[in-house]
């Protein structure tokens, strides 16, 4: 008798393999037999009709406060997902001396838009040290498991105390001390180091993130203590800067330690070099024996707009300006008073306060019509220019900001616009069709837990299935077991994660049996769910028939089960093969 058995669906196993209709069977938190008409469970999911995969592994994502007090780790464990990384961009809570604990606050939600006020109601602080924050993670279990990086933010904020500062050079004893404590959190089990070079990440104070100039000498210093370890991923989000050579030193660690580094691999108008160049100088040097992969989105990266969330288009108008502290009841009233709209439409914006080297970007939010899309029920983040709010206000006879206008006002003041301000230069997403076919870039960016008013691309392993897979209309499309092997094995095994990825005996049952003919995301909505009424962008999906974590099923429709089999991955994990079948 099997704990659980999941009967006669078509299993895609990670491997790449075609899919093949049999059953699988779990004893405790591992896999132990995939074939043909094995024996019963005390547990049997009926999968007939369905897809059965490994759980997804999704290895960029910010949950590094709301994993200190969330069990249910929404929303990525509402698609699929059963491992995810954080401590990504060189942002996180640890270390973090007593004193530095809102400075730390104040720079994640600036960086990764998680409102603070959420942050510092929900977080317990119950550590210091990086393997201390790793202990208190330990004690709540949850959803999913959950491994992370030393972020480089939390790190220099710890030794260079306050001369902590934009610029700051720090001495060869602070790399030094740097290296130690990157070292002791990995050789306590975080899976990498994470930092970020790039104007677009600021603290809620408008400042950039520590690390973004930092010299090549300070992060090839604290690459080489992971090399001391002998595990650990690089992370980083870079602008690229030809003056940088980010290429040149990632390949040279890589080289030296054996260790993998990967980037944010995306089309942006902040980056120096564009993608093609980033991929063709990641590939000379993976020609020379570098092991740098990209992390690439599978959408354009982009804001989702509402009245009620981090951004919109009339944030700069006076009018706006006026009643954005109001609560949410008397706003909405006055948005949906028309001589409030003639009034608002008549005035032209105020970006006498935006930093100037984002106020193009800010153009872009508050009138680039052409690259805002009305997000309707049946939107696929693959819209066409007939879809933009310039198309659709020309057809309308009215003006873009008017279409805009009314378009957030739809659904009772609920409506969204969709602005890919990344990844979507050409329109279309034909150039991640490509990257997707190659080996040496991986599924990621989902940023799950963060850009909390902005984003919901925790749903992206959904949107990879739904889209890439089954959907996609214009430009090829991704075969089920090759995109299945991406977002579960691949990404595990960047991170050593050798345990999990794969449906055989032996591995972790960490296991998805999906109904791809009703696979579909569901509308975004923004929910104010988090600590102290913080707001956060959330979307479900239908189709999830069940997730199971280690052995237990931890969703079913949707409904998470009130079980927590999820804990803390530790470093790297190797898979034992003496198992006994029943
Ligand atoms: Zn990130």
């Amino acid at each position: 008798m099997f704990d659980l058995v999941i009967r006669g669906g078509m299993v895609v196993d990670g491997t790449g393999g075609a899919p093949r209709r049999t059953d699988v069977a779990t004893n405790g938190d591992r896999i132990v037999a995939v074939g043909d008409n094995i024996g019963p469970g005390r547990q049997e999911i009926d999968a007939t009709g369905k897809i059965v995969t490994p759980g997804f592994v999704d290895i960029h994502t910010h949950y590094d406060g709301q994993a200190t007090w969330d069990q249910e780790m929404a929303p990525s464990s509402w698609h699929g997902v059963t491992t995810v990384i954080m401590g990504n961009c060189g942002v996180g809570f640890a270390p973090a001396r007593p004193d530095r604990h809102d400075w730390l606050i104040g720079l994640m939600e600036g960086v990764e838009d998680i409102p603070g006020t959420a942050l510092a109601e929900g977080m317990t602080w119950d550590w210091e040290t990086f393997p201390q924050y790793l202990d208190a993670l330990e004690k709540l279990p949850r959803t999913v498991d959950v491994g992370t990086h030393v972020p480089h933010g939390a790190v220099r904020a710890y030794v260079l105390g306050d001369r902590e500062q934009p610029g700051a050079i720090p001495t060869e004893d602070d790399i030094a001390q740097m290296a130690a404590i990157v070292e002791e959190g990995v050789r306590a089990g975080a899976l990498g180091f994470s930092t970020s070079r790039t104007v677009l990440h600021r603290s809620v104070d408008g400042e950039v993130v520590p690390g973004t100039t930092a010299t090549k000498e300070e992060l090839i210093a604290i690459g080489r203590a992971m090399g001391r370890v002998g595990h650990g991923v690089f992370e980083m989000a870079s602008d690229m800067r030809r003056e940088w050579d980010e290429f040149g030193w990632m390949g040279a660690l890589s080289r030296e330690t054996g260790l993998p580094c990967t980037y944010a691999a995306l089309q942006s108008i902040a980056k120096e070099m564009p993608l093609d160049e980033q991929i063709a100088a990641m590939r000379a040097e993976n020609d020379n024996g570098a092991n740098i992969v990209a992390q690439i989105a599978l959408r354009g990266n982009g804001i989702v707009m509402a009245w009620q969330g981090t951004v919109h288009p009339f944030r700069f108008r006076p009018s706006y300006v006026a009643i954005a502290e109001l609560p949410w009841e008397q706003q909405k009233a006055k948005l949906l008073d028309p001589a409030f709209k003639a009034q608002l439409l008549s005035e032209s914006n105020d970006m006498s306060e935006v930093n100037p080297d984002i106020v193009g970007l800010v153009m872009v939010v508050a009138g680039g019509w052409g690259m805002q899309y009305e997000m309707d029920p049946d939107f696929d983040y693959e819209p066409t220019a007939e879809e933009s709010i310039l198309a659709r206000a020309e057809a309308a006879g009215v003006s873009g900001e008017e279409y805009a206008y009314d378009l957030l006002c739809r659904d009772d003041a609920r409506g969204f616009i969709y602005l890919p301000i990344l990844n979507y230069a050409d329109g279309n997403l034909d150039f991640l069709e490509a990257l997707q076919r190659s080996g040496d870039t991986v599924n990621s960016l989902s940023d799950g837990g963060a850009h909390c008013g902005t984003i919901c691309d925790a749903a992206s392993p959904t949107f990879m299935l739904q889209h890439w897979v089954r959907d996609r209309k214009r430009g090829g499309r991704i075969a089920l077991e090759e995109a299945i092997k991406r977002q579960c094995r691949d990404t595990a095994l960047l991170y050593g994660l050798e345990d999990r990825g794969l449906i055989a005996p032996g591995y972790l049952a960490d296991l998805n049996v999906i109904d791809m003919d009703k696979l579909k995301l569901g509308k975004p909505w923004l929910a104010f769910d988090l600590p102290a009424g913080g707001k956060r962008l959330l979307q479900r999906a239908d189709g999830y028939v069940a997730t199971v974590k280690s052995g237990q099923v931890t969703f079913r429709n949707g409904v998470c089960q009130g079980v927590y089999p999820g804990g803390v991955v530790r470093g790297p994990q190797r898979v034992e093969f003496a198992i006994a079948a029943e």
